[in-house]
């Protein structure tokens, strides 16, 4: 088979989209859910609703230092004085009313006697002895925080499926939570293939490469909140990767591979998956990223990345992330795109669709554009280290001219 005919886009061809679809409809999240100590349900994802069973802010209280005030004992258009009756700082629980015709003196954070409905900040009145000079105020309800205002009592604060960064841990935190139920995490089995790869710290013989994608693999599973489980390197041999795909399906949740998907002499993987459950051997109109296999040993899914570094890559973060975030209990696994001008020109072929590696140039003179990495070859490791994201070129698209809308997928909202 010739390049040319390699690449052809034909009609059969899955189209990303529908494919991301049948990955992510053929997953359940992992049955398990743990209760963690807040801090540790970081980056975890959060496995059943948060109902607030308590509001907040749980009680009226003042956004300042300052005077508690009844709006209707202030003067319109001129200077009230007012005895000071109440001292309420943060942390008291006022018992008394404020009496008609007074003010409180009270603290940010502090709650509001009852009979109160406006603050006036320390700085625009005047303490006299025990009576404070207050200026007129145009309405009532200022400087305070009501109760409620934030969330109630019953809402839904924190929905099943989240991931929990800081601010969601401070959320729970904020309703007396110490602790949140979160998923386990996906335990995905991962191996390279290939006779001439090789691992780091070995001494490297004539005709072999060190490993790459088991290190990027495990890398990303770990962003994507997965447990990594090394398998090491699959040689080419039908047999050998046979038995160790078998034996690595059980206890796990997912078994990723890379290379050896080919249809080569030496690309076992496909006969090997075949002969132990399922495989679907996509041609999905990609380009890098083609071939991708995807099936089940036993019932673990199985999804076997294309051996070029960069190739395996991508489609880690186009295929794999979104069944692994579905796996993981994720509520939502779409890409993070952005639409941005393109600062460079380029040709390609309708009917695939292509990523180019870019980053996004601004230099503070110009609105920001996208650039791409000069060369395009799968396995120019220096390219990803150089980039930023993700160009995405559509199906439909035959070429980029500079200053045209083109989507940008940044890698760190990948895992976000
Ligand atoms: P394959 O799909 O097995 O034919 O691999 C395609 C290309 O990717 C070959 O040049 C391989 O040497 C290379 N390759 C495969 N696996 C790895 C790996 N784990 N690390 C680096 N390069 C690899
Ligand atoms: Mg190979």
């Amino acid at each position: 088979m010739s390049t040319a005919d390699a690449f052809a886009v034909t009609e059969d061809m899955l189209l990303t989209e529908d494919a991301v679809t049948r990955l992510v409809d053929s997953v359940r999240p992992v049955p398990g859910v743990e209760t963690v100590p807040l801090l540790e349900a970081l980056g975890r994802v959060l496995a059943e609703d948060v109902v607030a069973e308590r509001c907040n802010p749980p009680y009226d209280n003042s956004a300042v230092d300052g005077y508690a005030v009844r709006f209707a004992d202030l003067l319109p258009g001129t200077t009230t004085l007012l005895p000071v009756g109440l001292r309420i700082s943060a942390g008291m629980a006022p018992d008394q009313r404020l009496a008609t015709g007074s003010a409180a003196r009270i603290f940010t954070g502090a709650p509001l006697p009852e009979g109160a409905d406006t603050v006036l900040p320390q700085e625009i009145c005047r303490a006299d002895g025990a009576a404070v000079e207050l200026p007129p105020m145009r309405k009532a309800g200022a400087n305070l925080r009501k109760a409620g205002e934030d969330f109630q009592v019953g809402d839904v604060v924190l929905a099943a499926g989240r991931r929990l960064r800081p601010q969601e841990v401070g959320l729970a935190a904020a309703i007396g939570r110490p602790s949140l139920p979160v998923r386990a995490r996906p335990r995905v089995a991962v191996f390279s293939t290939g006779d001439e790869v090789c691992d780091p710290g070995t001494a490297a013989p004539p005709g072999s490469i060190f490993d790459v994608n088991r290190f990027t693999v495990m890398a990303m599973l770990t962003l994507v909140g997965c447990v990594p489980i090394d398998l090491g390197i699959l040689p080419d041999r039908r047999d050998a990767v046979t038995t160790a795909l078998a034996r690595a399906a059980d206890g796990v949740d997912a078994v990723l591979t890379s290379g050896g998907v080919s249809t080569g002499d030496e690309d076992h993987i496909k006969a090997a998956v075949e002969s132990l459950g399922a495989l679907d051997f996509w041609r999905v109109a990609i380009r890098p990223g083609r071939p991708l296999a995807f099936g089940r040993i036993g019932g673990t899914p199985f999804l076997g990345l294309p051996g070029n570094p960069v190739a395996s890559m991508v489609c880690f973060m186009i295929f794999a992330r979104p069944l692994l975030l579905r796996l993981a209990g994720r509520s939502s696994w779409r890409l993070p795109m952005r639409r941005l001008p393109a600062g460079f020109d380029f040709k390609k072929r309708p009917g695939r669709r292509e990523w180019l590696r870019g980053w996004v140039e601004a230099d503070g003179t110009a609105d920001a554009v996208v650039q791409r990495f000069p060369r395009e070859g799968s396995g120019i490791l220096t390219s990803m280290v150089a980039a930023e994201g993700l160009i995405d070129l559509p199906e439909a698209m035959a070429e980029v001219a500079p200053g045209d809308p083109i989507g940008f997928i940044p890698f760190a909202e990948l895992w976000a």
